[in-house]
């Protein structure tokens, strides 16, 4: 029986206008994925090689799923998403074989952004990976091979996420490899109100809501947290009536009451 995977193709409709704050982030995945993507001639015409693979690393919940999403879709590319855990196989070969298959997809419908998440758990430094040593060496392999022989008008970008970047396999940090390193930090008090403007979009708030007072009050609320934080305010106000029109004050005074950011110092200081 074939464990292989279905491998799904995406168009994500998440973009730059859904994200609070990362602007160095930003910034540099416009110039790095974005640009090579979409005119891949002017690189060419410089003779600059665009860089290959982007490591995103960060606490969770901070929004490195959400960058990689809305960097192909801002380059109009397909997005073709993976865990480590959805690539390792226990049958023999397997888990090589989809890696493979992942690429080979990939440049069918370039251009492509693929992503992987936790790659923490594919290419662990020393042991202690999802799989078997050998087998998760191999996989790591056929994943590095697979990047080397990506050519640079491809158009394929891979994109990796980790939360714990020191435990990763150094070799996959070499040129050419997940050489640009992407930082995607927990929110200050700006980013938090973008992020909760964003996450209020579509919220009838009363008047009395006060977004500066709530980002400034969050530390260390990661943007999930931020969007936990918005939802339960949401349903806060419909536990009362379910006729409620309005979010108000109150309801967010409670939700925060409820809430706790996922993030601690300890955490924060790691990276
Ligand atoms: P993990 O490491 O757990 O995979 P992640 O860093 O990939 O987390 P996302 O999956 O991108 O985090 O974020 C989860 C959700 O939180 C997003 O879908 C989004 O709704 C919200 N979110 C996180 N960061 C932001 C942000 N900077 N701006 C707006 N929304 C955000």
């Amino acid at each position: 029986p074939s464990a292989l995977r279905e491998i799904m193709i995406q168009v994500p409709n998440v973009g730059w206008s859904d994200i609070g704050g990362l602007d160095d982030a930003q910034m540099r995945l416009r110039e790095g994925v974005e640009l090579p993507l979409k005119s891949p001639e002017s690189f060419k015409r410089m003779g600059i090689r665009p860089a290959k693979g982007f490591l995103l690393f960060g606490p969770p919940g901070t929004g490195k799923t959400l960058l990689a999403k809305a960097v192909a879709r801002e380059a109009e590319a397909n997005f073709v998403a993976t865990k480590s855990s959805d690539l390792l196989s226990k049958w023999y070969g397997e888990s090589e074989q989809q890696v493979s298959r992942l690429f080979e997809r990939a440049r069918q419908v370039a251009p492509t952004v693929i992503f992987i998440d936790e790659i923490d758990s594919l290419a662990p430094a020393r042991g202690g990976g999802l799989g078997e040593p050998a087998a998760t060496e191999r996989v790591v392999n056929t994943l590095l091979a697979e990047m080397d022989g990506l050519d640079d008008m491809q158009g394929v970008v891979v994109m990796a996420a980790t939360n714990r970047p020191n435990l990763l396999d150094p070799a996959l940090l070499r040129p050419g490899r997940f050489d640009e390193l992407v930082y995607v930090p927990v929110p200050d008090a700006k980013g938090r109100h973008k992020i909760l403007e964003i996450h209020t979009k579509n919220m009838p708030l009363s008047n009395d809501v006060d977004l500066d007072y709530l980002s400034e009050n969050t530390e260390r609320f990661t943007g999930a947290d931020l969007e936990d934080l918005t939802r339960r305010a949401g349903l806060i106000a419909l536990r009362s009536s379910l006729e409620a029109t309005m979010v108000t004050k109150e309801n967010f005074e409670k939700a925060l009451q409820e809430t706790r950011p996922s993030v601690t110092p300890e955490m924060e200081r790691e990276y």
